[in-house]
């Protein structure tokens, strides 16, 4: 099982909770235009809540069949060495077969790439549950807010699309540097695109579930923990009695 290592997955410490303690995640400014376009390259959808968005995940339609090369993002995919795009090579870009995200026009491309690629590569299968701690603890995190301090967020907040806050939740994790050390642009789309199309942010999550969910009485505060990392702050009039776990 993967686990999120602090010491071996992890960058540097989150900044100081001080001076984080004058702001908040409402507080922090983010360009509305850029998460829309990012979102609608998630799930062609920006602008409203999905219908029904916390409903089970079989009235959405399934892309997990799509291949990066088909992403909206990935119009012009191109050989992640030398740049030539698919659209002029006779055989089409030949993905890479441990993460399949970068592309390349020839085994010579590839192993000339191999040692700056190597520390991005991570096998889909490892990355999944790596990408499912976020997901899960900024759900937590999500339900937290609402239940301790009332603030409406995610999947709690009709008028906001669920990805919304979780992109910014990736915002952050990125810029604390609380993100493993293979992680990319590449793994941070697959990331997202998790969110949406796997066990993602329009389904709410309690503490009983994440102690289900994983058999583990100590998953909630080890994802809480998580999320405060991120965010650099904890709940508001929440604090850790150690009688929470
Ligand atoms: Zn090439
Ligand atoms: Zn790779």
């Amino acid at each position: 099982m993967a686990t999120l290592d602090p010491a071996a997955e992890r960058g540097t410490e989150a900044s100081s909770s001080a001076a984080a303690a004058s702001t908040t995640p409402c507080d922090v400014q983010f360009d509305d235009y850029h998460l829309n376009e990012r979102i609608k390259a998630i799930c062609g959808n920006p602008g409203s809540p999905p219908r029904g968005s916390r409903s089970s995940s079989s009235d959405r339609p399934d892309l997990h069949s799509a291949s990066d090369a088909q992403d909206p993002e990935h119009n012009h995919p191109s050989c992640a060495t030398c740049r030539r795009r698919d659209s002029k090579l006779p055989t089409g870009l030949i993905p890479c077969i441990r993460c399949k995200q970068a592309l390349y026009c020839s085994l010579d491309c590839q192993e000339t790439d191999e040692p700056a690629h190597r520390p991005k590569c991570i096998s889909a299968d490892r990355a999944k549950p790596v990408y499912q701690e976020f997901i899960d603890a900024y759900r937590l995190r999500v339900e937290d807010e609402y239940v301790f301090a009332g603030i409406a967020t995610g999947v709690h907040n009709a008028r906001q699309h669920p990805l919304k806050g979780f992109i910014r939740f990736l915002d952050h994790a990125e810029e604390r540097h609380v993100v493993p050390r293979w992680w990319s642009a590449e793994t941070r789309k697959a990331c997202e695109r998790q969110a949406w199309f796997g066990e993602g942010v329009q389904h709410p999550l309690d503490k009983i579930s994440v102690i289900e969910k994983y058999q583990d009485p100590l998953k909630p505060m080890e994802l809480r923990i998580l999320a405060e990392r991120v965010y650099g702050w904890p709940i508001p009039g929440f604090t850790y009695t150690g009688a929470e776990i």
